[in-house]
């Protein structure tokens, strides 16, 4: 799977959209908050 690791390391950095953090962790694609803000949301 060596095309899978080059894509995400082409990826730019995801910013979190509620408090404005770098994104490391590359789980699941459609999220565009960290974890911190996910939690809040799950309350
Ligand atoms: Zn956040």
């Amino acid at each position: 799977m060596k095309n899978y690791l080059e894509f995400y390391r082409n990826m730019p950095k995801k910013i979190c959209t509620e408090c404005g953090c770098e994104i490391e962790e590359q789980h699941e694609s459609y999220l565009y908050e960290c974890e911190r803000c996910i939690g809040k949301h799950e309350r």
